[in-house]
């Protein structure tokens, strides 16, 4: 069986990779084939049949508690970790278990740092903007630390009250405003956690000539955590890629001990040069200029919260969860697990209603990954086709005038049919 491999930080992907799979439940069983199908149809188009993907289902979910009592078998986490690469269904997330998600908990076994939303809009997709044509976007989430961490204590209890005194009486802390009913958060932002973050934003905009690089912070209000992550992104860009990026932190030095006019000349002969240009924006600032000015900014590197709301709010700009896709990695180990960003949406389930595109998209961020990029190319032309002509499945078709409604699989023939 042939294994992607991670050798000296570059990926050595065989013609007839095994891609470990987990169909998911809800829609997940809906989708899962008709995505693969195209992905199947795209690769065949592109190579003949010197490439293939070999697809290997894995269990986890409800399928898997039922043929193994276990949510998240083991052999399931095992398959990732050899086959390096693997693609998922949305999990439902178990009721009265000891996991808070098995989405969380194989980001955490696996270490998968970078939650990557590309955010690209399709001619034809009804969108609340004006010009959704200019939104090309790319975020890059942190998913192991912030106030997602889990680190939080309930008032009442006996540890919020631990907490509370250490506070007050060995910090000397004030400014609880009610002490006695509030309930405690931990904020952790670590410099490495902050960097790896930054470095794969980096790696990806300089791989993919992309113009700039946002990082996203409130910084202003929490100086410690988000401030850091602002001043560590901008030391590794300067430091690590210095030939390679241009800071704003470098054209206010210049500006301030030279003047705006050579700030400006220096900027302009670092884009003309084909440099990165490394940006910081306060969040609520950049939800607002990512409607007015999405094109602005190009990659993102934000923390777990902001990259949260930030990954709705774009992915809403240009036709919703139903056709957003998204991959959570490790750049340095090559662990990646592709994943449509939407849930199981237990309404449609079974009705041939779901629109399979976030998990199609899903696989072809995959394809790239995988340096697969003609294959991957015949899926984004053929679903820029199929989107142009207004032939889509029940979530777009309420929304666009003179639209054809197509099933689950219906939707993914006609794909498959603009790709052969
Ligand atoms: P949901 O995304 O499942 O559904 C929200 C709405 O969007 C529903 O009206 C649904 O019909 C619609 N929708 C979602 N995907 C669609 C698609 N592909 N095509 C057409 N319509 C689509 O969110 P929810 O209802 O809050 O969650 C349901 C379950 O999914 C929960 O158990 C939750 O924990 C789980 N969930 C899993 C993931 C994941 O595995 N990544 C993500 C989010 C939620």
């Amino acid at each position: 069986m042939d294994k992607i491999r991670i050798i000296n930080g570059s990926l050595q992907v065989p013609d007839k990779p095994v891609i470990p799979f987990i169909e998911g439940d809800g829609i997940g069983i809906d989708i899962t084939m008709p995505a693969q199908r195209v992905i199947d149809a795209a690769v065949k188009k592109a190579y003949g049949d010197n490439r293939k993907i070999i697809w290997k289902e894995v269990l986890a979910g409800e399928k898997a508690y039922r043929e193994t009592g276990n949510y998240l078998p083991d052999e399931t986490l095992a398959a990732f970790r050899e086959y390096l690469v693997g693609i998922k269904g949305p999990l439902q997330t178990p009721v009265g278990e000891g996991i808070r998600s098995l989405n969380v908990a194989l980001r955490q076994v696996l270490d998968l740092f970078v939650c990557l939303r590309p955010v690209r809009w399709f001619k034809g997709v009804p969108s609340p903007i004006r010009y959704p044509s200019l939104v090309d976007m790319h975020i890059f989430r942190e998913n192991t630390e912030d106030i997602y961490a889990g680190i939080e204590y309930m008032t009442g209890d006996i540890d919020a009250k631990k907490l509370k005194d250490f506070l007050i009486q060995e910090m000397g802390v004030d400014k609880i405003r009610f002490p006695e009913s509030s309930s405690f958060g931990i904020k952790p932002i670590s410099k490495e956690g902050s960097e790896r973050l930054v470095r794969a934003a980096l790696e990806y905009a300089v791989r993919r000539k992309l113009p700039s690089v946002t990082l996203v912070h409130k910084g202003n209000i929490m100086k410690f955590t988000e401030g850091s992550f602002k001043i560590w992104g901008y030391d590794l860009a300067e430091n690590e890629y210095e030939d390679k990026t241009f800071t704003w932190r470098q054209f206010d030095k210049i500006k301030n001990e030279k003047g705006q006019a050579e700030a400006e000349q220096a900027l302009e002969e670092a884009q003309k040069s084909g440099k990165v240009i490394i940006k910081d924006v306060i969040t609520d600032a950049f939800l607002q200029e990512s409607l007015l000015k999405p094109y602005n900014h190009s990659v993102i590197a934000t923390m777990n919260l902001n990259g949260d709301y930030i990954s709705d709010q774009l992915a809403a700009m240009v036709g919703g969860i139903g056709i957003a896709p998204g991959a959570n990695i490790n750049s340095i180990s090559g662990y990646a697990i592709f994943e449509a960003t939407h849930g199981t949406a237990p309404d449609i389930a079974g009705m041939g209603k779901a629109n399979p595109s976030s998990l199609i998209l899903s696989a072809v961020m995959m394809l790239e990954y995988m340096q697969w990029f003609d294959a991957a190319e015949h899926v984004y032309d053929a679903m820029e086709h199929v989107f142009a002509k207004r032939r889509v499945t029940s979530d777009l078709y309420v929304q666009m005038e003179g639209a054809t409604l197509l099933s689950t699989t219906a939707f993914a023939d006609e794909i498959i049919n603009h790709i052969h």
